[in-house]
């Protein structure tokens, strides 16, 4: 019988890595580009990609953006909103009107 087995794959940067699902993305890659402070390492990896890739790296950049705006980036949720805010709050910062 077939079970759901793990295959071992090496990413572009020589990782080793099993995985059991479709999902190309390597574990190890994924954990070094995770920023160790700041308000991008509260956020998921889509929302962190989504702002990174509109240049957003910086609560001060996010900050000249509205929260309609971010929501139309992709890979950005709903769910994401509060941790920014937040994020923004704390350094008396907050989204465009
Ligand atoms: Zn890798």
């Amino acid at each position: 019988m077939a079970k759901s087995e793990k295959t071992l794959r090496v990413c572009d940067n020589g990782h080793e890595y099993e995985k059991s699902s479709d999902c190309p993305t390597c574990p190890i890659c994924e954990q070094e580009r995770k920023p160790e402070s700041g308000f991008l390492s509260t956020l998921s990896a889509p929302a962190r990609r989504a702002l990174e890739s509109n240049g957003i790296t910086s609560l001060e950049q996010l900050s000249n953006y509205s929260e309609k705006e971010i929501l139309t980036f992709h890979g950005m949720g709903p769910a994401s909103l509060p941790k920014l805010r937040a994020a923004l709050e704390v350094e008396g910062l907050s989204f465009q009107k």
